[in-house]
Parts: structure tokens; C-alpha cells; sequence
């Protein structure tokens, strides 16, 4: 199989190893999909991240029980986040 990629797609340095490699090593991978990272997938992370923060307040809070009231300033106080 031909070598896809001749070097780095990151800092262009010639590839050593594997037909398959894109990058020289873990650093460049990672550094050329963080510039790569559209506002898209910037804002679906930051939205997956508070929408995991707020599911892990809703179970501290509600515990055993499956329901219960509670004012919603209380959960905010808890970390609760209703804005990105
Ligand atoms: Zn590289």
C-alpha cells in the first residue's frame, strides 16, 4: 500500500513508520485538529460539556429520588447553568 501522506500535516516533516500516518507524533495530531476545530464543533463541546455538569447537579440534588420540587435558584447555587 502506498504511503497517503508523504509528510506531517502539521509541521510538514517528512514521515517515517506507518502507510497510514498523518502526523509525525501525538503533539502535532493534536495541534492540528485543535486549529482545524470549527466554531461548530467549538460550541458543541462547550454545550455537551454544561449540559454533563447540569445532569451531574440534577443527580447530586435529586439522590435516590426520581422526582422532587425545588426552586431553581437553588439548583443554579448547586452549579446548574442555563446560558452557554
Ligand atoms: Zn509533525
Amino acid at each position: 500500500m502506498a504511503r497517503e501522506f508523504e509528510n506531517c500535516l502539521q509541521c510538514n516533516k517528512k514521515l517515517v513508520g506507518r502507510d497510514d500516518q498523518k502526523y509525525c507524533d501525538l503533539k502535532c495530531k493534536n495541534e492540528y485538529h485543535r486549529k482545524n476545530k470549527t466554531n461548530l464543533e467549538e460550541a458543541q463541546e462547550r454545550i455537551i460539556k454544561i449540559l454533563k455538569r447540569n445532569q451531574q447537579v440534577l443527580k447530586d440534588v435529586l439522590g435516590e429520588k426520581n422526582s422532587m420540587s425545588i426552586d431553581m435558584d437553588k439548583l443554579i447555587a448547586q452549579g446548574l447553568t442555563m446560558t452557554t
